[in-house]
Formats: C-alpha cells, structure tokens, sequence
C-alpha cells in the first residue's frame, strides 16, 4: 500500500493544478474522491464503508463551504479529515463505570484478536487508577486459555477467579456468574470477564456469549478486534454486535502495520465508539483511542 503514497500526497498531487483554479468543478471534485476512494481501500477500509463516505465527502466538497474557500483543496482535505473524525466517534469516549460497584466489564471477540492480553492490561490501568479489579477465567474453550488469563493477571497483579483445576470442562455461564458473586463479597469493585472466541464467528459460542452477558449484566460489553484483520472487519463486527450487543470497541495490534481501516469500518457499521487502542503484547501498551489521532493515521 505504500507504493501509492499516502493519502495527503495523492491529494496535494491531484490539487497540484487545481490551486491555481480556485473554484471545483464537478470533475475536479470526482478526480479528488476517486484518490480518497482508492486511499482507503489501501488503508482496508470496507468497500460499502468506503462508498458511503466518498459519497458524502463528495456531497459536502461541490458544497458552498467549498466554492467559497480561499483554498479549495486544503477546504477537501479538512472535509475530509471531519468526516473521518465524526465517523470514528467524534469526542473520546471513556469507560463507564457502575454507580453501585462492582463495574463488569465483558469482553467479547475472535480467537486471536487480543482478549486475555487487554484483560490483563485493563486491570493493570484499573488498578493504578485505585481500583480493585477481578478477572473472571470464562474462556474454558481453550485448554490453555485459563492458565493464559491467570498468568497475565500475575504480571498485572490482579486477582483471578477461575473453575477449579479438575472440574472438568466447566460451564462458562456460571463461572461467570459466580465469579461477579466472588467480586461482590471480596469487595472487587470492578470485574474483568475474558470469553471464549473461535476463529471464526460461529454460533454456539456467540449463544454462550449472550448468555453470559444475561447473566451477569454488564456495563460494559468491549469487542475486540485485530487492526490487522481488513475487509472481514464489517461482517465480523456486525455478528458480534447482533450476538452481544457490545457497548464499545478495543482495537488491538495497532502496533503493527494496519493503516487502521478496520477502526473505520467498524465504527461507521456498528456506530459504537472505539474506546481503547492496544499497541503490543506489553502490559502497558494500552492507550485511550484518539479519534482525531486515528483520522491522521488513515490520511498519512
Ligand atoms: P485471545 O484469543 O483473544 O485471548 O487473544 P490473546 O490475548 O491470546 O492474543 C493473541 C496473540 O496476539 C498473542 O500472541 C498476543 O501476545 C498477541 N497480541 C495481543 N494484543 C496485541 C497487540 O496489541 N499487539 C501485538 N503486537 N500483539 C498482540
């Protein structure tokens, strides 16, 4: 994708003759949004995402507010860059927390995608802002994945309730009503529960999910989903919004190469705001999600 320039490039590139104009035409302006178009799909935004912003891009820039501006182009790119913004939640948006602790916190995702490593990263951001976390083991789908939970906790320090060793398979359901039980009396007053994902969206384990979002009433449901994982962003999140109807989005592994389009298709099909950005395997590489930081990743 970087064979292409950036967007910012491509768009000086294609003002490059229209500066010296001052007024867009239809044609200009349709040049102009064929290059967003093409940016995009680079940055592995979805295709309907990808259409239904160039539309409204291209709506806004034979506007008025164009005609009028002493630069046009630079007036396209601001457009631009408001339409990212607004479409990517506009304000930060934080974590909501419970009036009548415990806060519970639900995570919800793919196999994969980065769920036990931000549990063990969100407790240790709960617990150096004064809270005392409790991570709830409700991924028993994968043998190991309880062992993987209880291990980032430690790094993290924080507190773990998991089905005893030898019990069995265990029902996910009730580990995780029991565990919100657990926080209740030991005066946790915010739980973390790590959920089972598959590789792909299947639907027992989406049924699981549900349940445990019956049972334990979250305040918050976070989907998390890998920067890196491009066109099958929109189908993925629309499953798991129809199945858990999550609150808000975490992405993850956007220390690797990911332009982040799939923050941008997420965002624009699910309308639910991105609330974290995770940036490694590291405890601390966990970072609020910057709306206005994520446009200019996109553009750049
Ligand atoms: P889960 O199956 O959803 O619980 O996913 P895991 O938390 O086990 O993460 C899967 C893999 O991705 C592990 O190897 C993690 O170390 C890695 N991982 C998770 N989050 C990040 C991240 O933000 N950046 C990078 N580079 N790797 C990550």
């Amino acid at each position: 994708m970087a064979t292409f320039g950036t967007l910012s490039d491509r768009l000086t590139e294609t003002f490059r003759n229209l500066r010296t104009k001052g007024k867009l035409s239809p044609a200009d302006v349709d040049g102009t949004v064929r290059e967003i178009r093409r940016a995009l799909l680079d940055a592995d935004v979805a295709l309907p995402v990808v259409k239904d912003f160039t539309a409204k891009v291209r709506e806004r820039a034979l506007g008025d507010e164009v005609s009028r501006a002493l630069n046009p182009a630079q007036q396209v790119v601001q457009i631009v860059n408001e339409e990212l913004v607004a479409i990517l939640g506009g304000e930060q948006r934080r974590l909501q927390f419970a009036k009548n602790p415990p806060t519970v916190i639900m995570l919800a995702g793919l196999q994969g995608s980065g769920k036990t490593t931000f549990a063990g990263k969100l407790a240790r951001l709960l617990e150096k802002d004064g809270h005392t976390p409790l991570l709830i083991a409700a991924d028993l789908q994968r043998p190991n994945a309880v062992n993987q939970l209880q291990v980032v906790a430690e790094r993290a320090g924080a507190a773990v309730y998991a089905p005893e060793p030898g019990n069995g398979v265990g029902d996910p359901v009730k580990v995780a009503k029991e565990g919100v039980e657990y926080a209740k009396r030991h005066q946790h007053d915010t739980v973390i529960i790590d959920t089972a994902g598959r590789l792909g969206v299947d639907a027992e384990l989406m049924k699981q999910a549900s349940d445990i979002r019956r049972v334990t009433s979250p305040d918050e449901v976070l989907f998390v989903i890998d920067a890196m994982i491009g066109q099958d962003a929109v189908n993925t999140a629309k499953a798991f919004q129809e199945g858990v109807d999550f609150t808000g989005v975490v992405l993850s592994k956007l220390d690797g190469d990911a332009r982040g389009g799939a923050a941008l298709s997420v965002a624009s099909v699910t309308g639910r705001p991105i609330i974290y950005a995770s940036t490694g395997e590291g405890l601390e590489d966990l970072e609020p999600f910057h709306p206005d930081r994520m446009a200019s990743r996109i553009l750049d």
